[in-house]
């Protein structure tokens, strides 16, 4: 029996039409070469790719194109976002604003961004599993110097109010930061529409690479910014080294796919979640979060009585999800998550998550709920599934 793999929001499948792109150009002979050789046809070639995947994005996200800063993934697009401002601009101010339910990405830049002297408040979500605005308008001082705020939360889906987060934010004059790497390539992201100043992402959460994301940087030429690291100037000198140019083509790629095919996408993965929990009702189930602000990619659920571990543990040849809760040094850590929405016990300690995606069908929804039916009778019969 083939595993049924239902952890999209950890990573997804290249799409064929984006691997078919990235192969073109691995194996062809008119890009291979460094795109900063400017003093070479072959080094044009390859900046003219790079340069026509940057204006793909760029359309795509309603940014020019001299404002996307190609990065490893969202981590480091984060890590630059945070550290790139908070240390240009230390002179104006040290102090920032997040949440307690960001990913680990931001929370860590935050934290040694606090042992180099900088400040930050970090919001706590209500119970329905978003910030509150009026929290974060109440959090801003004098000496601000950015708000960082996810788009959609990679363990529970739910939807931080980003319009009216950047609206108050622009009027107070502090920089916001999305990490959108739950989000794009999945929802429509214009930022001619939302005044978000930076905004992070990674291809393989939309069916791209492993290993390539960027960092937008809107007003890009007027806004104080330290790189990362030093090197050879690449990306406006906000991120050294030799382009990765396959790896940028299957973004675009991606990107480009995934918003040609959007529409669609919504409304199946829409109909997969919904067909999911309404064959999952029959369990003595809880979704966590509010449904109704809640990315139709993702549900995190418990089931009375049973451990997540205990379950995951039970499914392991037959479906890959995620758990809420993560093992480190043999003690299982429960979700920060989900704790700061106030949820406790046996529903915490029972989390686990299911992701969806355009690849996946009704029938494999329907596999997947029998499997899981199947793994907690078992558990029920040699009653291994209690939480503790
Ligand atoms: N932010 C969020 C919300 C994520 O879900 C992830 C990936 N789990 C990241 C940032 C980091 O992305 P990457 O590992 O591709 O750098």
């Amino acid at each position: 029996m083939k595993t049924l793999y239902f952890d999209t929001a950890a990573t997804t499948a290249i799409a064929p039409e984006v691997l078919a792109r990235m192969l073109e150009l691995l194996g062809g002979e008119c890009a291979y070469a460094n795109p900063s050789s400017a003093a070479h046809l072959p080094g044009q070639a390859a900046a003219a790719v790079v340069a026509s995947a940057r204006v793909e994005i760029a359309a795509e996200l309603g940014c020019e194109a001299d404002e996307v800063v190609f990065t490893s993934g969202a981590t480091e697009a984060n890590n630059l976002a945070l550290r790139g401002i908070a240390l240009a601009h230390a002179a104006q101010g040290r102090h920032l604003v997040t949440s307690v339910i960001e990913h680990k990405s931001v929370l860590a830049c935050c934290a040694a961004l606090q042992r180099e002297g900088y400040e930050v408040t970090y919001l706590s979500p209500n119970s329905a599993g978003w910030v509150e605005p009026d929290a974060v308008a109440r959090a801003l001082r004098p000496d601000t110097l950015l708000v960082s705020l996810q788009h959609t939360n990679n363990e529970t889906g739910i939807m931080q109010p980003i319009a009216e987060v950047a609206e108050l934010a622009a009027q107070a004059g502090v920089l916001l930061h999305v990490d959108a790497a739950q989000a794009v390539g999945k929802f429509a992201i214009n930022l001619q529409k939302i005044p978000i100043d930076l905004l992070s992402l990674s291809a393989h959460k939309f069916h791209g690479p492993k290993g390539v994301g960027c960092l937008v940087v809107r007003n890009r030429r007027q806004l104080r910014m330290q790189p990362l690291m030093h090197g050879g100037g690449q990306e406006f000198g906000l991120r050294p080294g030799t382009l990765a140019t396959h790896q940028i083509v299957g973004l675009s790629a991606a990107l480009s796919l995934a918003a040609a095919r959007r529409a669609t996408d919504l409304a199946h993965v829409g109909e997969l979640k919904r067909r999911f929990l309404q064959q999952l009702g029959c369990l003595p189930m809880q979704v966590h979060g509010e449904m109704a602000r809640s990315s139709p990619y993702i549900v995190n659920f418990s089931i009375a009585g049973i451990g997540s571990d205990a379950l995951i543990n039970q499914l392991r040849s037959d479906l890959a999800i995620a758990s809420g809760s993560a093992c480190s040094s043999g003690a299982v850590e429960p979700s920060y998550v989900l704790r700061a929405m106030g949820i406790e016990g046996e529903p915490l300690y029972g989390a686990v998550r299911l992701s969806f995606s355009r690849d996946h069908s009704l029938a494999e929804v329907s596999a997947a709920v029998e499997r899981i039916g199947a793994a907690v009778s078992r558990m029920k019969e040699l009653e291994i599934s209690e939480v503790k």
